[in-house]
């Protein structure tokens, strides 16, 4: 898959299959001037090591924005890390030993699943339906978990504009899934990179803001302003906080003080709500043009996800077909996305493919739907031709997927696929 999407990124190709961020329009001549004032004005600090939990500024920051989503946190309470992909791997460090089992949606983040698999956690996935995790799949699997002997040590859980799926959590589902954590003592990681950009410009209330210690959250600076800057956050109760910042110092010493001067500078001088609100508009177009496309071009038996933010659609392909194989043959036709299984621990989704539009221009997103429903409808026509139909195809749906699932990410994947 590197590979191919070496090629992938070559410009002819419509990219489908990236999930970057589309910071054109982010005011970077006006922001290289505050750079340059902040390294003349406070170098000495800036470009000096800081806090391993993180400078007090920025904390106090990262909750003037979770309250945009109900989060009453403490800036005592958050602990600052290089994007929350590095909160990942702590917390998973922190968390857990070879074996350990963790809880997921599936399909779940790509990027999530290499981190777990580094640290020999089993994935117990947990499947979804359109308002979010399946509640009585969680219960399910628990007790079959717990059946086995073996504790979860937490459920990893994307409530908005999941990546890969585009679902979000209703608020009754969010409700009910707080009620089971705490019932059942369940820790539950609410990674939510993507709550405030909705495409209605009403963020839903974040799993932590229903006030629950089961609940340690990871934010991002990644898609609200520059995933370049490298830096994201955690909350998370006092007993387990100590633990991250020991360990953020043990791998980093600290998180990039440059970078946290940047970040301030950058929601200090500009109105940095009304440019989420433009990038929400940016991304709406992008979305409807997806939608348009697919709507126009996708042959009949294919299915798709319908976002209300965030990046990303989760398609199904008509019976039969699988978006693996198919991969070399999209990209022959110059279209990108990424198959399924790269979204499931144990091999599974070969029916799915994630098609992103964040990153191409509205006109270039229609134009890549045109070309892979070609590819769907060529596909489809040399079954017909083969009788392929009448054969059994071994297809299995997530629905019957096994609970535990074997490590596939040794490798991990592209850094801009994710
Ligand atoms: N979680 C999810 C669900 C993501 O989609 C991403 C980025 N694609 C991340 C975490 C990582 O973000 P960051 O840049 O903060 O490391």
């Amino acid at each position: 898959m590197r590979s191919l999407f070496a090629v992938a990124n070559r410009p002819e190709v419509v990219s489908l299959a990236g999930g970057m961020p589309n910071i054109e329009d982010l005011p970077r001549a006006a922001l290289g001037e505050a750079a340059a004032k902040l390294i003349a004005d406070h170098g000495t600090q800036a470009l000096q090591y800081g806090s391993g939990q993180g400078e007090a500024f920025i904390r106090e920051l990262t909750c003037e924005i979770m309250a945009l989503e109900g989060v009453n946190a403490n800036p005592d309470d958050v602990v600052m890390c290089a994007g929350s992909t590095q909160g990942l791997d702590i917390l998973t460090r922190v968390f857990i030993d070879p074996g350990d089992v963790i809880l997921t949606e599936a399909p779940t983040y790509v990027g999530a699943l290499s981190t777990f698999a580094a640290y020999q956690a089993q994935i117990v996935h947990v499947e979804m339906d359109g308002d979010g995790i399946s509640m009585a799949a969680l219960d399910q699997a628990l007790a079959t978990v717990r059946a086995q002997g073996k504790t979860a040590k937490f459920l990893y859980t994307i409530p908005n504009f999941q990546n890969p799926s585009g679902i979000t959590q209703t608020m009754e589902r969010r409700r009910e899934l707080v009620e089971f954590a705490e019932k059942e003592h369940l820790l539950i990681l609410e990674d939510n990179p993507y709550g405030l950009l909705t495409i209605d410009g009403t963020p839903k209330p974040a799993l932590r803001s229903l006030e629950s210690d089961q609940i340690i959250y990871l934010g991002s600076f990644s898609k609200i302003f520059s995933p370049g800057v490298r830096l994201g956050w955690i909350v998370a109760p006092p007993a387990v906080r100590e633990k991250l910042v020991l360990t953020q110092e043990a791998a980093t010493l600290c998180p990039s003080v440059f970078s946290q001067f940047l970040v301030k500078t950058y929601f200090d001088t500009f109105d940095w709500r009304s440019q989420i609100v433009e990038f929400n508009d940016m991304y709406r177009a992008r979305r409807d043009a997806m939608e348009d496309g697919l709507a126009k071009h996708m042959p009949e038996g294919m299915t798709w996800t319908h976002p209300a933010g965030g990046f990303f659609v989760w398609a199904q392909l008509p019976q039969g077909l699988d978006s693996q194989a198919m991969l070399p043959r999209a990209v022959t036709a110059k279209v990108a996305y990424v198959p399924g299984p790269a979204f499931y621990a144990d091999g599974f989704g070969s029916r799915y493919m994630r098609l992103s539009y964040c990153f191409p221009t509205p006109e270039r997103i229609f134009e890549g739907t045109r070309r892979l429903g070609d590819v769907i409808k060529a596909e489809l026509a040399m079954r017909a031709t083969f009788g392929l139909d009448a054969l059994e195809d071994g297809q299995t749906s997530p629905e019957q997927a096994p609970l535990t699932g074997k490590d596939q990410h040794g490798q991990g994947p592209a850094p801009d696929i994710l």
